[in-house]
This record gives C-alpha cells, sequence and structure tokens, in this order.
C-alpha cells in the first residue's frame, strides 16, 4: 500500500517520487505511457543559470537547483547503476560588439555575488577553445563555469531504476486511486486538464525540437548564441531548441531544418556533422511562464508540480525536494508566485 500517489512520470514525477523515497515514503508512480515519454525524455539536456543581471527570485530558485544536481545525480547513479550523463562542462557565448563586452564585464560582478560561487563568469579570449569556439565578431566570449549538461532521456530512466531499487511501485495507468495524497506532474497534459477543471486557462503546450550531430566534443563546453544552444555529450553535440506556440503536428517538421541550417552556418566546425537523431517534445507552460508548484486550487490532499516548461530538467532535484517537503510536513519553501492558488486565476 502506497502512501503516496505521483501522476506522471516525467522528470516532474520522478524527482519528486525519488524524494519522497528518499525521506522514507512509500510511493506509487503511475505513468500513462512509459517513464520519460514526454517532454524529459530528450537529447538537448543543457543546465545553464539565468544572465545573472538584473537577478530576480526566479533566478534565485533556478541557481538552488542547479546546485543540487551533483549530489543528487551521484547518489541517482550510485542506486540505479545508469549513468545519466551529468558534467558541469561550462558555456560560452560570442561577443558581438563593444556594448556587449561591456554588458558582460558587469555581469561579472553581477555572477560573482549572485552564484554564491556555483561558478564564475569570465571574458576569455575566443583563441581560448581552438577548433571548437564559434566565430565571435570582438574575438572576445564570455565563459561561465556554472553551467552543465547530463543526458535527459537516460536521467529518466537512471530515477526509474533508481525508484525501483528502493521499492517504489511504478505502473501503468491513468489516475489515481483516490485514496492517498496525489502529486499530480503530467505535464502539458496535465496543464490541460486542470484548465478544464478549473473552467480557465492552466497553461498550454509548446512544442520545441532538437537534433543530435555525430561530432566529438567530449571536454569542451556547451555554446550559446542567441537562442541557440550547442551541447556537447559523449556521443555527440546536441542543438536545439525551436519553440512553437501554434502546433498542430507532434513530429519533427521543418522548424527543426531551419534551425540545423542557422547551426552549420554560425557554428562552422559543426557544418558537415551528420544528423544521428531528430526529436520533438511539448514543453508544459503555466500562464506566467514558471513553475507551478503547490497545493491544488481546489482539492485538498492533490498537490500540483508542473510548468518547467523551458528549463524543467534543470529544476528537478530541488522541485523534488520541496514537494517532498510539501507533501511530508505540509509545509515548503516555494515562492509564492509558483503556487497553484496565485498563479492560475480566472482572469
Ligand atoms: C526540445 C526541448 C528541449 C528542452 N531542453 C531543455 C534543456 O536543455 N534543459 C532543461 O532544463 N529543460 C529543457 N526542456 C524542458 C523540459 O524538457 C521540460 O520542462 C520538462 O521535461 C517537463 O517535465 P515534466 O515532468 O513536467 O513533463 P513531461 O516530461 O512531459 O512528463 C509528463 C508525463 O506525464 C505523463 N502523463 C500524462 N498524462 C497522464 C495521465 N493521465 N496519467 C499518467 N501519466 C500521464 C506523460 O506520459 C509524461 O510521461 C526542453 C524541452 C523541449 C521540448
Amino acid at each position: 500500500m502506497a502512501d503516496i500517489e505521483v501522476l506522471g512520470g516525467g522528470i516532474f514525477g520522478l524527482a519528486i517520487a525519488w524524494s519522497l523515497i528518499e525521506r522514507g515514503a512509500k510511493v506509487r508512480l503511475i505513468e500513462k505511457r512509459r517513464p520519460g515519454a514526454g517532454a524529459s525524455g530528450g537529447l538537448l539536456g543543457a543546465l545553464q543559470p539565468h544572465v545573472p543581471d538584473p537577478w530576480t527570485p526566479t533566478k534565485a530558485f533556478q541557481r538552488d537547483a542547479l546546485a543540487l544536481h551533483p549530489d543528487f545525480w551521484r547518489k541517482v547513479a550510485a542506486v540505479s547503476g545508469i549513468d545519466p550523463g551529468y558534467r558541469r562542462i561550462g558555456r560560452i557565448m560570442p561577443l558581438a560588439d563593444e556594448k556587449a563586452v561591456a554588458l558582460a564585464r558587469s555581469r561579472a560582478d553581477a555572477a560573482a555575488r549572485h552564484w554564491e560561487g556555483c561558478g564564475c563568469w569570465r571574458i576569455v579570449p575566443a583563441a581560448d577553445f581552438p577548433g571548437w569556439a564559434p566565430p565571435s565578431p570582438t574575438g572576445l566570449l564570455v565563459h561561465e563555469t556554472f553551467s552543465a549538461r547530463i543526458d535527459p532521456a537516460r536521467a529518466c530512466m537512471a530515477l526509474a531504476r533508481a525508484i525501483a531499487a528502493r521499492g517504489g511501485e511504478i505502473v501503468t495507468g491513468e489516475a489515481g486511486s483516490g485514496s492517498v495524497p496525489l502529486v499530480d506532474a503530467r505535464g502539458h497534459e496535465g496543464l490541460a486538464a486542470l484548465g478544464r477543471e478549473l473552467g480557465h486557462t492552466a497553461g498550454s503546450g509548446v512544442k520545441g525540437q532538437a537534433a543530435l550531430l555525430e561530432h566529438k566534443a567530449e571536454g569542451m563546453p556547451q555554446i550559446f548564441i542567441r537562442g541557440l544552444h550547442v551541447v556537447p555529450h559523449p556521443h555527440g553535440v546536441a542543438i536545439g531548441s525551436t519553440s512553437e506556440r501554434e502546433w498542430s503536428h507532434p513530429r519533427v517538421d521543418e522548424a527543426l531544418e531551419t534551425l540545423m541550417a542557422r547551426v552549420r552556418e554560425e557554428v562552422p566546425v559543426l557544418t558537415n556533422a551528420p544528423v544521428l537523431a531528430r526529436w520533438w517534445g511539448i514543453r508544459p507552460r503555466a500562464p506566467h511562464g514558471k513553475p507551478l508548484l503547490g497545493p491544488h486550487p481546489a482539492r485538498p490532499g492533490v498537490f500540483i508540480a508542473n510548468g518547467g516548461f523551458k528549463i524543467g530538467v534543470g529544476l528537478a532535484p530541488l522541485v523534488g525536494r520541496l514537494m517532498a517537503d510539501l507533501v511530508l510536513d505540509g509545509r515548503a519553501d516555494i515562492p509564492a508566485e509558483f503556487l497553484p492558488a496565485n498563479a492560475l486565476s480566472p482572469s
């Protein structure tokens, strides 16, 4: 008999189930397809802090989440026997002109103030990364050392295996039993269901696409250029992502080809890299674009964990911890703006 049920086996549901088990709870995770079948089972895995200036409570939340990853995955890997590919590889960003260089320099101070020693932000010559750095008109790059990468699909697999190894149940199904507390972590489908239940929008699904290219760049930092992510993994280089708010076809399409054409132009080292895999997923976006974490606004004993949107993999360890605090202790240090009762209003 489970003490708690978790509905949805994406990175949120899995991290919550794992955190509950770590705290001694008996957990049943109910997944309608298979763990990692939704947005979480992708291939990009960029774990990047937001720029450190201006600083906001949401950025502080994300910093705290990113800081938990090394210990979180070390333990999951040890229990599951599966390496989720977590590695702090850092990130480089070309600087287009003198204005960008000045802004980047000012952000070095902000990073030192706000990142609490998790990494530094420096301006370096592009020549520091020969054979990898994209062209930078100023010859300079930002190099920050807080960013990491993970293989999201393997991370889901490792969590599912670790949950099972610690006695958690993972079953196929589409609803909770109604007899124990339930954490609803159904991703974009959960937002749609919540909207139907409340009679007004609770968010939507935003389609995204990514690809894996054949190229060896292990040991190199990820690259970020105006919304484009280029992330080295042991088995290739992932690129992402498109973002489609309006979509009718859940499959890869020409938007990914456009993104790949941009990569081939802006990251010359990848110009001739063959495509190993193409992938799409639907990101869960709450109305305010921020996480949605806390008690269901109308149903006692039901908790919502959703709204990971573009950074859900990065937030997962902290989401797991806070939701376990909330369900087991009745309270958690969740920012007020993330609480469903505050974030979801009819207007
Ligand atoms: C192209 C792309 C690239 C991305 N890149 C990054 C990145 O680099 N870094 C990052 O941090 N984030 C990234 N994200 C965002 C991240 O993937 C999401 O924020 C995160 O996966 C959301 O996790 P989730 O568990 O809430 O949802 P999901 O992973 O979608 O999980 C929801 C689960 O619930 C299940 N489900 C649905 N209905 C039911 C039901 N009735 N009963 C039982 N189960 C149900 C689904 O099958 C699914 O497995 C990316 C997303 C996309 C699409």
